[in-house]
C-alpha cells in the first residue's frame, strides 16, 4: 500500500514533506523526526478524537522510552489566541519539556500555527513536526515556517518565522474533513497554478470531480505538486523580502473580506480561509484585466475552474466596497506606496505590483 511521497525543501532549513495515506500508523517515519525523550501532541477537539491515539501510539513503538502528552484546543479560528498559545507553554512545562523535545501539530492550519508558535518560543525553540489534517494545511500552512497567533486588532499578527523538522501529511485523514473544508484547501491548489502554472491549471480543470469526490491518488498528486511550488519559492525566499509574497495572490482582498466578516469558523455562513481567497483570486485578476495587464479570458477561466470546485466568486452580499478598502489599507500588504496587490500578466505568471490606485480598486469590488 505503500504510495508514499517525499517532497524535499533544501534552503537554509531542509527538511521533508512527507504525503501519504496511513502516515500516522509509520513509526520509522516519526522514529526519524523524533529526538530527545519528550513528545507534546497538540490538536484540537475535532481531530484529536479521531487521530490522536493512533499518532501516540505510533509515537511510543518508535521510542517506547518517550513521555508524551497532549493538549487539546477548542477548533475554530477564534481560538488562534496568546490564551490559548500560553496554555500551550503551561504543557510544555508540565511535561517538563528541554531543549530536546519535539511539538508535534496534529490539526489544521490554526493548530499548526499555534503549536510551531510554541515551539518557536519555547526555550527559545525546539523542533516541531508538522501533521496536518486539513488539506489546506497540507498544501499550505504547515511548509514554509510561518507560524502566528492572532490578536483582536488582527490576524497573524504575533508569530515566527520556524520551519518544521519534519512535515508528515497523511491523506487518509482527509476521509473525515467536511466537504467544505476541503473545497477551501483546493482554493490553495489552484492558487499554485494561477501564480506559477497555467498547465497546472489544465489539470485541475480535467479533474474536478475527482478532486471533489475525495479520489485518493488524485488529491495525493496535487497535494505533491502544490508542495513543490511552495518548497521552491520558500526555499529562494524563506523570509517573504521578495517572491514569497507571489503566495498572496487572492490574499488582500481575502483578508479584508474575512475581517469585514469577523473571522467566521467552519459552518458559519460567513467565508472561511479558502473561500474568501478564492473570491480574492477573482478581484485579483479582474483588477489585472482593468489595469490592462491580463486578458479577460484569463479571468473567465480561473472564476469557471473555481465555480466548478464549489468555491464562492463574488464578494459576498453585504460588504462595502470602501469598507473593504480600508480593511486592505490596513492590512500588511499595505505599504508607504499605497496599496500593494499580487496580480497576474496572465494565468500562471504572477506579479507584485504596488501603488495600485484606490479608484481601480473600488471599481472592481462595485461590480
Ligand atoms: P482549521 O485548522 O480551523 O481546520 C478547519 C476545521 O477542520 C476545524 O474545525 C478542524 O477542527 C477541522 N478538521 C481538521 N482536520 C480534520 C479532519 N481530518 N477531519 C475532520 N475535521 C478536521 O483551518 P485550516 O483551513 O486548516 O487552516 C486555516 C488557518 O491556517 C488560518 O489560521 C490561517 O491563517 C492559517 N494559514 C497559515 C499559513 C502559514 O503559512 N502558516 C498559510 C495558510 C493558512
Ligand atoms: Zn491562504
Amino acid at each position: 500500500m505503500s504510495t508514499m511521497r517525499t517532497v524535499k525543501v533544501d534552503g537554509e532549513a531542509r527538511y521533508d514533506i512527507s504525503i501519504g495515506p496511513g502516515l500516522l500508523g509509520d513509526p520509522v517515519l516519526f522514529g526519524h523526526a523524533l529526538r530527545g525523550r519528550h513528545a507534546l501532541i497538540v490538536s484540537d477537539t475535532n481531530v484529536a478524537p479521531l487521530y490522536a491515539d493512533t499518532l501516540e501510539a505510533t509515537l511510543l513503538t518508535a521510542r517506547p522510552a518517550m513521555q508524551v502528552a497532549r493538549f487539546v484546543m477548542p477548533a475554530g479560528e477564534q481560538e488562534k489566541t496568546l490564551a490559548r498559545f500560553c496554555q500551550c507553554l503551561d504543557a510544555l512545562a508540565a511535561l517538563g519539556a528541554t531543549r530536546d523535545a519535539t511539538v508535534i501539530a496534529l490539526g489544521g492550519g490554526v493548530v499548526g500555527d499555534l503549536a510551531g508558535f510554541a515551539a518557536a518560543c519555547w526555550m527559545r525553540g525546539i523542533d516541531v513536526v508538522q501533521v496536518p489534517t486539513t488539506l489546506l494545511a497540507m498544501v499550505d500552512s504547515s511548509v514554509g515556517g510561518k507560524t502566528a497567533v492572532d490578536l483582536p486588532a488582527g490576524k497573524n499578527l504575533v508569530g515566527a518565522f520556524h520551519p518544521p523538522r519534519a512535515v508528515a501529511a497523511d491523506t487518509a485523514t482527509l476521509r473525515t474533513l467536511p466537504p467544505r473544508e476541503l473545497r477551501a484547501g483546493l482554493a490553495e491548489v489552484v492558487k499554485y497554478g494561477a501564480i506559477f502554472d497555467a498547465e497546472f491549471l489544465t489539470w485541475l480543470e480535467a479533474r474536478t470531480q475527482a478532486l471533489l469526490a475525495g479520489d485518493d491518488a488524485t488529491l495525493a498528486e496535487a497535494i505533491a505538486r502544490s508542495c513543490e511550488y511552495k518548497a521552491d519559492i520558500v526555499a529562494r525566499d524563506p523570509y517573504e523580502h521578495g517572491e514569497r509574497a507571489l503566495l498572496n495572490f487572492g490574499h488582500t482582498f481575502g483578508h479584508a473580506i474575512e475581517a469585514e466578516q469577523g473571522y467566521a469558523g467552519a459552518g458559519s455562513e460567513a467565508l472561511n480561509h479558502g473561500e474568501a481567497v478564492s473570491v480574492g483570486m477573482v478581484l485579483a485578476a479582474r483588477l489585472s484585466a482593468a489595469l490592462g495587464r491580463s486578458p479577460a479570458a484569463d479571468t473567465q477561466r480561473l472564476q469557471a475552474l473555481l465555480q466548478k470546485l464549489g468555491l464562492p466568486t463574488v464578494v459576498p452580499a453585504g460588504l462595502e466596497p470602501e469598507a473593504l478598502l480600508a480593511r486592505m489599507r490596513l492590512d500588511k500588504k499595505a505599504d508607504a506606496t499605497g496599496l500593494r496587490f499580487v496580480l497576474w500578466d496572465r494565468a500562471g505568471l504572477a506579479k507584485v505590483v504596488s501603488g495600485v490606485a484606490d479608484e481601480k480598486v473600488l471599481d472592481v469590488l462595485r461590480v
